[in-house]
C-alpha cells in the first residue's frame, strides 16, 4: 500500500490500550461514530439484551461503566444515563404512559415533574391527579382503571414531607400499578428504593446525578434504574426515541464523584441535622421541616424505611409576623449560603419559596402558624461557620 497522507495516517492510526495499564480511573472513551468491522456486523440488528457498540448515542465503555456503578449504588440491575435529572423524570413518564392513561403525583413533587405532567403529558392526552403523600387511604381512592403510573418522592420537595411509602406501595402493588420514585434526596444512601420492606419496593428509581453523585455543582446528569429487565427494555426504547445521550466529560466528572459520595452524604447530612435542630430553637422560626426531626411531617414513615440517611436539605418556616421582604433580607444577609438552585455541591445554598400558587392541596401549616419558607441545602463548609452565618443573618430580622 502506498504511503498515506498525514491526515489519513493520523485518522487511521491503530490504537490498542497499553497492556499492563493498571491505573484505577476508568478511561474516557468518546465517540459519535463507532466503526463496524465489516458490513455483516453493520447489518446485524441491535440487541437490547447485550452490549453492542453501534453508535455513540447508545453509550461508550465509559458511560456504561458509570451506569453499572450507579445501578450498584441504587441496588438495581439496570441503569440508563440521561443528560439531566429532569430528563430522568421525562423518560419514565413517556415510556410508561400513553393517551388515555392517568398518572398520580404527590402534591410536593419536584416542581419540574409537575410542569412536565401538566404541560407536556396533558397535551398528549395523559391525565393526572395530585395526592397527599401522607394519606395512603386517600391515595387509594384516587387509583382507577386508567392509573398506569404513580410517582413517589421521598422526601418531597421544599416542604420535605416524607411519604407513607409502604402504604402507598402496597396500594399500587395490590392493583398492579407501576411506580417510579424520584430518589435524588436519598441518592441510594437513605434507603433501598427497591426493597423498602421485604418484597416491597418501587419499579423505577431515578435520581439527579447532578446532586450528590457529582458533588461538584458542575455537571447535569440523571439516572433511571430498574431491577426488571422487561421494564428496562421499555425505558431503553424511549431513551432511543428521545435521543438522550450523555457527554463523556460529564461521565468522567461523575465517575470521579462517586467514590466520595458516601462520605460527603454522611458529612452533609450530619451538618444539616445539627443546623436544622438549631434553627428550630430560634425565636423567628415557626417550624423546621426535616424528615429526621421528630414532629416533621412523615417522620414516622421515614423511620420505617430509613437505613439512617437524611440528606442535606431542610426548610425553615418563618413566623407569620415576618413578611416575605423581611425573609428575603435575611437570605440576602447570609454570606456562606449562595442563592441558587440545585444542591449537594460544596457550597451551601438558601432559597426563599412562596408556595401559595404551586400546590393543589393545603400546606402542612396554616397561614396563622407560619409564613415564608426558606429551603437550605447544606454543603461542605465548616459547621460553625454556617451556624454563625445563620445567627448574624437572623439578627437582621430583629
Ligand atoms: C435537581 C432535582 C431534579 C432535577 O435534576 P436536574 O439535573 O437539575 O434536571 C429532580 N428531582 C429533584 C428532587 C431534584 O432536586
Amino acid at each position: 500500500m502506498s504511503k498515506r497522507g498525514k491526515s489519513t495516517e493520523q485518522i487511521h492510526h491503530a490504537y490498542q490500550p497499553p497492556s499492563g495499564w493498571g491505573a484505577v480511573p476508568v478511561p474516557i472513551y468518546k465517540a459519535s461514530t463507532v466503526l463496524f468491522p465489516d458490513t455483516a456486523a453493520l447489518h446485524q440488528p441491535r440487541s437490547r439484551e447485550k452490549v453492542t457498540y453501534r453508535y455513540g448515542l447508545q453509550g461508550t465503555p465509559s458511560s456504561l461503566t458509570l451506569a453499572a456503578r450507579v445501578a450498584t449504588l441504587e441496588q438495581a440491575q439496570h441503569c440508563i444515563l440521561v443528560p439531566s435529572g429532569l430528563a430522568a423524570i421525562t423518560l419514565p413518564s413517556m415510556a410508561m404512559l400513553k393517551p388515555g392513561d392517568e398518572v398520580l403525583l404527590p402534591d410536593n413533587v419536584y416542581g419540574q415533574n409537575r410542569y412536565v405532567t401538566t404541560g407536556l403529558l396533558s397535551r398528549l392526552g395523559i391525565t393526572h391527579q395530585f395526592y397527599d403523600p401522607l394519606d395512603a387511604a386517600g391515595f387509594e381512592r384516587l387509583l382507577n382503571e386508567r392509573t398506569r403510573l404513580v410517582w413517589l418522592e421521598a422526601a418531597g420537595s421544599i416542604t420535605m414531607e416524607f411519604p407513607d411509602l409502604l402504604g402507598l406501595l402496597r396500594a399500587c402493588k395490590a392493583r398492579g400499578v407501576s411506580t417510579a420514585m424520584d430518589n435524588t434526596w436519598g441518592a441510594g444512601m437513605a434507603f433501598n428504593a427497591f426493597e423498602l420492606a421485604p418484597g416491597l419496593g418501587v419499579d423505577i428509581s431515578m435520581q439527579a446525578l447532578t446532586k450528590f453523585a457529582s458533588g461538584g455543582a458542575d455537571v447535569l446528569m440523571g439516572a433511571v434504574c430498574t431491577r426488571d429487565a422487561r421494564l428496562h427494555r421499555r425505558l431503553d426504547e424511549m431513551y432511543e426515541f428521545l435521543g438522550y445521550g450523555v457527554g463523556q466529560n460529564d461521565v468522567e466528572a461523575v465517575l470521579r464523584g462517586l467514590p466520595s459520595l458516601p462520605l460527603r452524604y454522611r458529612a452533609q447530612e450530619a451538618a444539616a441535622l445539627e443546623l436544622a435542630t438549631w434553627m428550630q430553637q430560634q425565636p423567628a422560626v415557626a417550624r423546621v421541616l426535616h424528615p429526621a426531626l421528630p414532629g416533621s411531617p412523615g417522620h414516622a414513615y421515614w423511620k420505617q424505611v430509613s437505613t439512617g440517611g437524611s440528606s442535606c436539605l431542610f426548610s425553615a418556616v418563618f413566623k407569620p409576623g415576618y413578611c416575605a421582604a423581611q425573609v428575603d433580607a435575611f437570605v440576602d444577609a447570609l454570606t456562606c449560603f449562595g442563592i441558587g438552585y440545585s444542591w449537594a455541591g460544596p457550597m451551601s445554598l438558601a432559597v426563599p419559596y412562596d408556595l401559595t400558587h404551586s400546590r393543589d392541596l393545603p400546606l402542612p401549616w396554616s397561614p396563622q402558624e407560619g409564613g415564608t419558607l426558606v429551603r437550605f441545602a447544606i454543603g461542605l463548609e465548616e459547621l460553625e461557620d454556617l451556624r454563625a452565618d445563620l445567627a448574624q443573618a437572623l439578627a437582621v430580622l430583629g
